[in-house]
């Protein structure tokens, strides 16, 4: 049994919804295209895990199917249905999954109350679940995004939440101590609480094999209703193992989203390109470089002269409670804050070799993340830290 489309993208979240959509823009015929995802869903908006579906029409469908392996000499993909699907061009937009505690050796995250979030079947599920514990108590695992954005919503849903990660302070990917301290703050006023520099060891679990507590490596054991974890993630490349070149733990591509077999591409969290800017391979984890970075490969493959290399400033943000930052560029080198910390608006720049190459901001108008973003883009030589410290945001805006 078998079907043969001239494109297929195997994947079906955000960077397949973005790269279907910039297809038909350009225009393919009925039956060209087809999209091949494990969910039951077509892509969606998975930051909002809205139902904002992003397909249009005239694209085959195969969806709840998984593709267990790939044949990429001999151009095909062999679904766990036994369909063996052929392509002339592949996109690999497979994304990332959840990692599991069990991957650092503790049992029982599979309890009906312990919630992992990375598609729409998750977050019903965690919504389910938060509706079932009204007033109880929450243990979220992971200072990352998941566990920053999640312990939000459950202090909004009533829930008391106690945050628990290894480092020092909050989004330590990203946050300058400082930044972190702030949002710690805010999240204390909200009565959430926070015990750092440890991790979960094991999970108590009652008759009906629901978690009712969990144990720490300091000692402690917490009361838990529900937990929540958010540990980070692994990019989908075990179908491409030993067939394409990969980086970073992704698959490695041109600035044209290539891989190193011409005619398979891949695209968002599972690519690692070349962000021209830093002249270094990376692989992002974020919504808006799932976006470009589809439309980018399209681009390149349908009309392949005209196209560039991928030139992509990082972009990264959050909204929790009334809060909102945008992050443009590297968070490399020192770091220089500005603005009220004890107020609404502030922000850093990180400059980097001499150069402004990151820029944070919290609180600002659209008119000042723009500024920031600009003045990133422009990576403008610094040469005096303390006067880039006086200008603060004005430095940007007039950059
Ligand atoms: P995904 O959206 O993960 O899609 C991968 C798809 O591939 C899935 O449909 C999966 O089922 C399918 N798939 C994988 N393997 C197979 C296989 N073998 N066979 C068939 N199908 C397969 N980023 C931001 O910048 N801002 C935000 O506010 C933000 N919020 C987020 C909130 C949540 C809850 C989550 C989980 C992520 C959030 N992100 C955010 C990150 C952002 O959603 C991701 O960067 C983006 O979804 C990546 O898109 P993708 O298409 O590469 O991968
Ligand atoms: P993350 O990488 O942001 O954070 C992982 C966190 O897990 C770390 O901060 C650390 O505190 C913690 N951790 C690591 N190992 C641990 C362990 N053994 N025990 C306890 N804690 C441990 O990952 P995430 O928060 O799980 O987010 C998953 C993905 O979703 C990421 O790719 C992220 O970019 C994406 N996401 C992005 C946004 C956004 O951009 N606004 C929002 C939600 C999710």
């Amino acid at each position: 049994m078998g079907r043969a489309f001239v494109y297929v993208i195997l994947g079906g979240g955000v960077a397949a919804g973005y790269a279907a959509q910039e297809f038909v823009k350009r225009g393919v015929s009925h039956g060209e295209l087809c999209i091949i995802s494990e969910e039951p869903v077509a892509p969606y908006e998975r930051p909002a895990l809205s139902k904002g579906f992003l397909l249009p029409e005239g694209i085959e469908l195969i969806l709840g199917t998984r593709v267990k392996s790939a044949d990429v000499r001999r151009k095909t993909l062999l679904t766990v249905t036994g369909e063996t699907i052929s392509y002339k061009i592949l996109i690999v937009a497979t994304g990332a999954r959840a990692l599991k505690l069990e991957e650092f050796g503790v049992t029982g995250s599979d309890a009906e109350n312990v919630c992992y979030l990375r598609d729409l079947a998750d977050a019903t599920r965690l919504v389910s679940v938060m509706q079932s514990c009204k007033d109880g108590n929450a243990v979220v695992i992971g200072g990352g995004y998941i566990g920053m954005e999640c312990a939000a919503s459950l202090v909004i849903n009533k829930i008391n939440v106690t945050m628990v990660f290894p480092e020092a302070h909050c989004m330590g990917r990203l946050f300058s101590p400082k930044i972190a301290s702030y949002y710690e703050e805010f999240y204390k006023s909200k009565g959430v609480k926070f015990i750092k520099g440890t991790v979960l060891t094991s999970f108590d679990l009652n008759s009906d094999g629901k978690v009712t507590a969990v144990s720490l490596r300091d000692g402690s054991k917490l009361p838990a209703d529900m937990v929540v974890i958010g540990i980070g993630i692994r990019a989908n490349t075990s179908l491409f193992e030993g067939q394409l070149t990969l980086e970073k733990g992704g698959i490695k591509v041109n600035g044209k989203m290539q891989s190193s077999n011409t005619s398979v591409y891949a695209v968002g969290d599972v690519a690692a390109f070349p962000v021209k800017m830093f002249a270094e391979t990376r692989r992002l984890e974020h919504v808006d470089s799932a976006r470009k970075s589809a439309r980018h490969a399209v681009a390149a493959i349908m009309e392949p002269e005209k196209t560039g290399e991928f030139d992509y400033l990082p972009f990264f943000y959050s909204r929790v409670f009334t809060l909102s930052w945008q992050f443009y560029g590297d968070n490399a080198g020192e770091v220089i804050h500005f603005g009220d910390f004890s107020g609404k608006t502030f922000g850093a720049y990180w400059i980097n070799k001499g150069h402004l190459v990151g820029s944070f901001l919290e609180g600002g108008t659209k008119e000042q993340y723009e500024g920031i973003a600009k003045a990133t883009r422009l990576k403008p030589a610094i040469e005096d830290l303390g006067e880039l410290e006086r200008q603060g945001l004005g430095f940007a805006l007039t950059a």
